[in-house]
């Protein structure tokens, strides 16, 4: 398609953003889709590369669109694309594999040797169209809502971390009640917990998780959060923690709440170095199950996201509290930034 359109970019290597609104409409290869964006959701990443920390310097090459989580309708496919059709809604897939890795034909192209990440390495989907590989779009069910195609990717991660391992009967514990922690704690009811015990600095986040299942829920502000975990499992700890702040006290204090042989998910991404300071105690000792957690699993993640979705036990609608159009980018990036609501929503053809 030619012509241009309104896109939210990234002009200079400085903070801040701005609408262009003559963006040149993206050009798309063979394999690839050009898709008309109908929602998109502000993730901490945007919020990096608008802040323009250490994190975006090192990877955004400006002038470019920003964004990556997103759902639209396709309306150009490319010659060799035989997945999907114009005409269908997708939502997509952010971590673009290189297809030719070890990891790549392991069966672990999210984590591909040669990712590129949508709207970081990439032309982003704040826009009005944005291109996508074939291989990154996830078909939806025909009059899908658009607002909870944008929500599949984040939710997806916090999807993916919470079902690493059982969930069933037991305690677990979320640390961060922002959208994916709250919609992890969700997973975690959903799957039949026993209680969901979710923290967060902020009492309307905390609301958020009680809204889609927490039972407990803790402020450090005010509680002692390991130590009501510990009273609330009778003194062993979680059998599953999924960390979700990057926080570094946060994240030691993840170990020291999880019980002996228990399960510990780290999601949240921290931006400076960590100290454990009992690391014998809190993790050799107790022999934890520690591991990392990026993305989703190309599909199985999506498969259960939707799984959830169609089940009627999660309604992942509970986390957006913000809906903008294109024009008004500064309004929504403050929100997202002030960490006080969840999800903000880009809806270009919202007026
Ligand atoms: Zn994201
Ligand atoms: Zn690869």
């Amino acid at each position: 398609m030619k012509g241009t359109m309104r896109a939210i970019i990234k002009p200079t290597a400085a903070a801040g953003a701005a609408l262009a609104t003559d963006w040149p409409i993206p050009q798309i290869g063979p394999k690839d889709l050009l898709i008309k964006v109908k929602a998109a959701a502000i993730c901490g990443t945007d919020s990096h590369i608008y802040e323009w920390t250490p994190y975006a310097q090192s990877r955004v090459k400006p002038p470019t669109p920003i964004g990556h989580e997103f759902c639209g309708e396709v309306v150009e496919a490319g010659a060799q694309v035989e997945n999907i059709q114009v005409g269908d809604m997708v939502a997509g897939e952010t971590h673009i594999p290189c297809g030719k890795c070890l990891l790549c034909t392991t069966g672990q192209p999210h984590i591909c040797q040669n990712m590129l990440i949508l709207g970081i390495h990439t032309p982003g989907v704040f826009a009005d169209y944005t291109s996508l590989p074939s291989v990154c779009a996830w078909k939806l069910p025909k009059g899908f809502d658009p607002e909870v195609g944008a929500l599949l990717e984040p939710m997806g991660v916090g999807v993916h971390g919470a079902l690493l391992g059982s969930l069933h009967a037991m305690n677990v514990a979320v640390l961060g009640s922002g959208p994916i922690g709250a919609l992890a704690a969700a997973t975690a009811a959903a799957c039949g917990a026993k209680k969901v015990m979710v923290s967060d600095m902020e009492d309307v986040r905390l609301e958020m998780a009680k809204g889609l299942g927490a039972t407990h829920l803790y402020n450090p502000k005010r509680d002692d959060v390991v130590a009501e975990v510990r009273k609330e499992t009778g003194g062993y700890g979680a059998d599953v923690v999924l960390e979700v702040t990057g926080v570094p006290a946060v994240m030691e204090s993840a170990l020291k709440m999880a019980r002996k042989a228990g399960r510990v998910t780290f999601i949240g991404l921290p931006n400076n170095p960590i100290v454990f300071n009992d690391f014998a105690n809190d993790l050799i000792y107790k022999e934890l199950k520690v591991s990392g957690v990026t993305g989703r699993t190309m599909y199985e993640t999506w498969y259960q996201v939707t799984a959830l979705i169609e089940s009627g036990k999660i309604d992942p609608k509970k986390v957006i509290t913000h809906r903008f159009p294109l024009e008004k980018y500064d309004e929504g990036f403050r929100a997202a930034r002030d960490r006080v609501g969840g999800k903000v929503l880009f809806l270009p053809e919202l007026k």
